[in-house]
């Protein structure tokens, strides 16, 4: 089919993409065709086998799937498995590892104490209460404010400062909403009901969702050098940078960006963990992955092991990882949806159309959404 005929046209086959075209197609039964500019369907959430090793890991970042949403794991079910993998993650300050979020272990660990449950949160107050901070007005003072100054220091100040490319005194207090430490020794990530990793990787999971015969993947096709040849009354569901969706008119919207850099390493088990964050400003990246601790059911060699150093960094552009947000991005957000609300066979989502952080399992929920939105105008 060409381009012109299809009455249902989505741009991006990342999972917000990805789930609506199998909606569109398994259930309104209507073809659609799927416009993708990179070389591989699956948007960030992307995995391969590593050439060297046989080592499993994520292009883009650890990905680990985690959901507390019925709806998105009976959904997410049908097209993969799970391994049985818990996140956990520890930071590395001083050259001494510590867990994270902050718990009883982390304060104990750091201040040489041995705190008990009950008498931890009496002791943060006081070393909060040196501060003599009462009305914080930025990101630091009020981390401050909360943990006092010596954990705020050493675990929160320049790990913020390298994500977010700037002093933490520039950030807004609002980003800190909630007291960033446990009173016991629970090291679990995540309290989702239901976590883990595809047992098989992500992309299978996007070749099934993407599998039935109405649905037409266009793979290393940007999207803005096709728009001309789609049926004019084509039904756009458009999960790019939502900017450069308006040709970037009113300015553009501030993200960071991400870089990666692979080494093998000659030993089994480099750092024992799969995340290990560095808490220190000096040291330049923010964190190492490690992916084959994501798969402790697999067999991998024990000559060598994969790590991947993550960079962040102010984004050009190309590949936009977390959003800035702040009043002036706010603003900027709403002159687009603004205009968006004009363009009736338009309709934008997904992490970059919104312009927000997004979990997998949230990025499902928004996709099943907007098709139940689609096809109540069709049905
Ligand atoms: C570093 C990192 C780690 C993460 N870790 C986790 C995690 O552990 N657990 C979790 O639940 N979530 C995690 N996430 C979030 C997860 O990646 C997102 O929820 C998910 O990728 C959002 O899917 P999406 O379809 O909205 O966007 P994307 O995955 O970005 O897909 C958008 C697709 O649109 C394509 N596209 C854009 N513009 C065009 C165009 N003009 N023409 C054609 N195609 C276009 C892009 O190439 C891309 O493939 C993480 C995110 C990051 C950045």
């Amino acid at each position: 089919m060409s381009p012109q005929t299809y009455k249902y046209v989505i741009v991006g086959s990342g999972i917000f993409g990805a789930v609506i075209a199998e909606r569109i197609a398994n259930d309104l039964g209507e073809p659609v065709l799927v416009i993708e500019k990179r070389d591989h369907t699956g948007g960030n959430c992307h995995s391969v086998d590593h050439s060297e090793t046989g080592i499993h890991y994520h292009l883009y970042g650890t990905h680990i799937f985690h959901t507390s949403d019925t709806e998105v794991w009976k959904y997410i079910n049908r097209f993969t498995e799970f391994n049985g993998y818990r996140h956990q993650v520890l930071t590395t300050f001083k050259n001494k590892v510590y867990q994270m979020p902050i718990n009883l272990e982390t304060i104990n660990s750091f201040y040489g104490l041995n705190l008990k449950p009950f008498e931890v949160t009496a002791f943060i107050e006081t070393e909060a209460h040196k501060s003599g901070i009462d009305q914080p007005s930025n990101f630091e003072e009020k981390a401050i404010s909360m943990m006092g100054y010596p954990l705020y220091e050493a675990f929160i100040k320049g790990y913020t400062a390298k994500q977010w490319g700037c002093d933490p005194k520039q950030l807004p207090a609002s980003i800190l909403k909630r007291l960033p430490f446990r009173t016991n020794y629970d090291e679990s990530y995540f309290f989702d009901s239901w976590q883990g990793i595809p047992i098989h990787g992500y992309s299978p999971i996007f070749d099934k969702l993407l599998a039935n015969p109405r649905i037409q993947v266009e793979l290393k096709t940007d999207f803005f050098e096709i728009r001309d040849e789609l049926a004019e009354d084509a039904k756009i569901i458009y999960s790019g940078p939502i900017d450069k969706l308006f040709g970037y008119k009113y300015g553009r919207l501030e993200w960071r960006g991400l870089s990666f850099e692979e080494k093998i390493r000659e030993v089994s088990d480099f750092q024992g963990t799969s995340v290990m964050n560095y808490a220190e400003e000096q040291i330049p990246y923010t964190r190492i992955h490690e992916p084959r601790h994501l798969h402790p059911e697999k067999v991998y060699p024990d000559s060598q092991t994969l790590t991947i150093k993550e960079f962040s960094h102010a984004d050009k552009g190309d590949d936009p990882s977390y959003p800035l947000g702040g009043a002036q991005n706010k603003a900027l957000l709403e002159k687009y949806q603004a205009e968006l609300i004009q363009h009736e066979n338009l309709c934008v989502g997904g992490r970059l159309g919104d312009y927000k952080y997004y979990d997998m399992d949230q990025t499902i929920a928004a996709a099943l959404s907007t098709y139940d939105k689609i096809s109540s105008q069709t049905k």
